[in-house]
């Protein structure tokens, strides 16, 4: 039955099922789009384009309502339920939704002598915003502290317990990542509001959850004041992402509504995208996947030329993981001599997609390179089994 659901969502997927001898493998760079995506936009523009928050015509009322109707499809989405002053802001992914909290919620509150708590080993889009924001603050007279948030090896989980030995009196913020685009795994969340108390606002990077698992903010482990994501990387078109700001920490991050002409058709993609992910079921898709990544690890663990970043070997041969060392749908590895571009284009001569380099991590540009699968609903058993067979014969 599981194996039936699959199929029938994989022939969504009109990319994939064209090219039949390809294996994408690289969604969590961008993912690819089901039908119902490309028909909405398609609809979109031959029925109703026109521009937002304003016109006296029903072509321009229609483009209104539909970006209202995205906003509070995502609050919906991301099951806000309960937070009376929470807003949605469309940007075109995440680099600009964590930029926009840094610049206009961060910086003006800052002042001489905070702190703040960043991931130093992350993606950048969740490092260099705070640490321009603390720049800027240092050129008003301000100094802030920036310290990193502490991680546990080898998984690379934050550690909640150094984290709580870290919170001060002057600590005003939190940036956390809740699935590493490297390791895959989820990096203990669900301990942070302990950790840091019921004063601090955190704020989440969600472009590897969102779309990929069930992320909801009301529930009580996930105790966030702002939520990122990507659009692009939900099955909604490229440049499209959207924060969502729980607003009662502190003032509002900004008024939702019209500051320029909005991304209409990427904002239309982004509630059919949501429409047929939630169709779909976050939770489905996340068992699918995860047994897909449970497999690729699993027997990827067992050949020696291989090393999984941020798996101890102990791990990688037993599936029964602890949640916080689970993988979601991320898979990234070295090869003992093989250099991880080499090792990408190789893999492309076989018909998989992969990322190979530095994954824009903070502070890997020195380690030469991984490679990284990522998985999303439309991949099959057969294509990790194919992979790993190429892998293997690479010796
Ligand atoms: N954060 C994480 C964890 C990511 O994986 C990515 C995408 N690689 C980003 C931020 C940046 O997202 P975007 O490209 O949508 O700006």
């Amino acid at each position: 039955e599981a194996r039936a659901w699959q199929a029938e969502l994989r022939a969504q997927f009109p990319i994939v099922t064209a090219h039949p001898d390809l294996a994408y493998l690289d969604s969590a760079a961008t993912s690819q789009k089901p039908r119902a995506v490309l028909e909405a936009v398609e609809t979109y523009l031959t029925t109703s384009n026109a521009n937002a928050g304003r016109g006296t015509y029903p072509w321009a009322n229609r483009t209104t309502e539909l970006v209202e109707r995205t906003r509070a499809r995502v609050k919906e989405f991301l099951g806000d339920t309960r937070s009376p002053h929470s807003t949605v802001h469309f940007t075109s992914g995440t680099t600009e939704g964590l930029r926009m909290i840094a610049r206009d919620w961060l910086v003006p509150r800052l002042r001489d002598g905070d702190e703040i708590l960043v991931p130093f080993a992350d993606h950048r889009a969740n490092l260099d915003p705070w640490l321009e924001a603390a720049r800027l603050s240092a050129e008003r007279g301000a100094e802030v502290r920036v310290r990193a948030l502490p991680r546990q090896e080898p998984s690379g989980d934050y550690d909640h317990r150094a984290l709580a030995a870290l919170v001060g009196p002057r600590t005003r913020f939190l940036a956390a990542t809740h699935v590493h685009h490297v390791f895959g795994g989820d990096m203990n969340v669900h301990r942070l509001r302990a950790a840091v108390g019921p004063g601090v606002p955190i704020c989440l990077d969600a472009a590897q959850s969102v779309g990929h698992l069930p992320v909801r903010v009301d529930a009580p482990d996930l105790d966030v004041d702002f939520l990122v994501f990507s659009g692009h990387k939900a099955m909604a078109l490229p440049g499209t992402g959207a924060v969502w700001a729980r607003n009662t920490r502190g003032p509002a991050l900004r008024p939702e509504g019209w500051q320029g002409t909005p991304n209409t058709v990427g904002i239309v993609s982004l509630l059919a995208a949501l429409d047929w992910l939630q169709e779909a079921g976050p939770a489905r898709i996340a068992r699918h996947v995860g047994r897909l990544t449970t497999r690729l690890t699993d027997r990827l663990g067992r050949l020696a030329p291989y090393e999984i970043l941020g798996c101890p070997a102990s791990l990688t041969a037993d599936s029964r993981l602890p949640p916080a060392q689970r993988r979601h749908g991320i898979v990234t590895f070295r090869h003992r001599d093989i250099p991880a571009d080499d090792l990408g284009f190789i893999l492309y001569g076989h018909g998989f997609m992969v990322r190979a380099d530095t994954l824009c991590q903070a502070g890997a540009e020195k380690d030469g390179g991984s490679v990284r699968v990522s998985l999303h609903v439309h991949n099959t058993e057969e294509e990790v089994d194919r992979l790993l067979a190429v892998l293997d014969s690479l010796g």
